[in-house]
């Protein structure tokens, strides 16, 4: 092999003579395996480079996709032949594309940082913040790292914060539960929930009946392990996570700050349940959610937490239950008459009743729906109810009286034209399941 001449800098001249000097050897080998080296460490860091842009753009495809969709919450997770990607939209899954396999750790990894948690740590259960940039805008979100036996799966919740709460008379169209919810907030003290399985736009509404409370001038603080939405001139205070002891503190820390409205977004814990009636009982009005499938359920788990029925009996001020139905698309639903299939799923129902279809057009996607809304029953604790908490027993509290309040708010929903039987059907009949 033929020799080169390779020139060095004088001062870089005493360097080169003491390697040689320690070395031993001869230098160039070591001037090699160095620039070997080198090369490797920058195709290693150009390699990064190129994932890592690649990574941030299939994200903000992403986020575009779940935005412009409307979309409440993103799942990424792993799968036996890959990963999958879904979003709920009206509260239904859709899968999105998958991404490329060999940038998903990647993904994990990028998601891990943007929202300060440990990226290098592995197998660990962590809870975040991440703000997903959309348009001109900064949206907020939760993220959450599940480790499953194929690897990090993460779970976002979109949280909308700016986005307005809704005034009582804007929760449903029809506004046929606004008398009720106003009549139950003039109360002054006891405690109201707000229950629902997931998804059910519980949280709205709390924040509706808050928001109210705060108008009506009074004082209120919320604990809340998450914060959906900014109640301007409420006192919101943060958990750091949702440890039952957490709440109680929390709870008790508030009481030092004269509030005449407490709420507390989720109770599933006696210790909390009983603190929150302790705290109703000194005069303060109580909000919270629970996730039960009905008011009645919401009553029975009061029941079964362990508080006495003669308390619940004069400081229950009320209960809401709720579910959301998808709105029909106005663009394209289409009129018809109803026939003895329709009769027959709804007996209330007459035939040749005139109700409306999805149909399915470009603005919604083809699927003939545009947006949810709740359908309610509200369980106000009037001497009848009183009666019924003090005497019967759980058995002998019949669910059916109490969902008969549901499935008629959902017809009078479909008489006028704002969702369809079927998605009525398609609710109730998860609800019986
Ligand atoms: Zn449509």
């Amino acid at each position: 092999m033929p020799n080169r001449t390779i020139y060095i800098r004088e001062e870089d001249l005493a360097t080169f003579n003491r390697v040689q000097e320690s070395s031993g050897e001869s230098i160039s080998s070591i001037v090699i395996e160095a620039l070997k080296r080198y090369m490797q460490e920058e195709e290693g860091k150009e390699k990064k480079n190129q994932e890592h842009i690649k990574t941030s753009a299939l994200l903000d495809l992403l986020w575009q996709e779940a935005m412009t969709a409307q979309a409440s919450d993103i799942h990424i997770q792993p799968t036996f032949h890959g990963n999958s990607v879904q979003i709920r939209m009206e509260g239904a899954l859709r899968d999105l594309a998958p991404f490329p396999q060999s940038l998903y750790p990647k993904v994990v990894e990028y998601l891990k940082s943007q929202a300060c948690l440990n990226s290098r740590e592995m197998n660990t259960m962590e809870y975040g913040r991440i703000t997903i940039p959309y348009q001109s805008k900064k949206i907020e979100a939760t993220i959450s790292i599940i480790p499953t036996f194929l690897g990090d799966a993460v779970s976002l919740k979109i949280l909308n914060t700016s986005e307005g709460i809704p005034a009582l008379e804007q929760l449903e169209p029809g506004a046929e539960h606004e008398g009720e919810l106003a009549k139950m907030l003039r109360k002054t003290h006891g405690i109201l929930l707000v229950t629902g399985t997931a998804h059910s736009g519980k949280s709205t509404t709390l924040y509706s009946l808050v928001q109210q409370l705060k108008a009506n001038h009074s004082r209120v603080i919320t604990i809340e392990s998450r914060i959906e939405k900014v109640l301007d001139g409420c006192l919101q205070i943060p958990l750091k996570n949702s440890q039952p002891k957490e709440y109680c503190a929390a709870i008790r820390s508030a009481m030092y700050n004269d509030p005449d409205v407490l709420m507390v977004d989720s109770v599933q814990d006696k210790e909390v349940a009983r603190l929150c009636v302790e705290v109703a009982m000194k005069g303060h009005l109580v909000l919270f959610t629970t996730q039960d499938t009905s008011s009645l359920s919401a009553l029975k788990g009061l029941i079964g937490l362990g508080i006495e029925r003669y308390l619940l009996k004069d400081f229950l001020a009320g209960i809401v239950s709720q579910r959301m139905l998808r709105s029909l698309c106005e663009r394209c639903k289409e009129l018809y008459e109803a026939g003895e299939t329709e009769k027959n799923a709804f007996p209330k129902i007459l035939i040749g009743e005139k109700f409306f279809k999805a149909a399915g057009c470009p603005q919604c996607r083809g699927t003939g729906y545009r947006g949810q809304f709740p359908i309610m029953e509200i369980l106000t604790c009037d001497k009848k109810w009183q009666q019924i908490i003090l005497q019967k027993t759980e058995n002998e509290i019949t669910r059916e009286e109490e969902m008969s309040k549901l499935l008629d708010d959902a017809i009078l929903k479909a008489r006028k034209g704002f969702t369809s039987l079927y998605e009525v059907l398609r609710v109730l009949s998860m609800l019986s399941a």
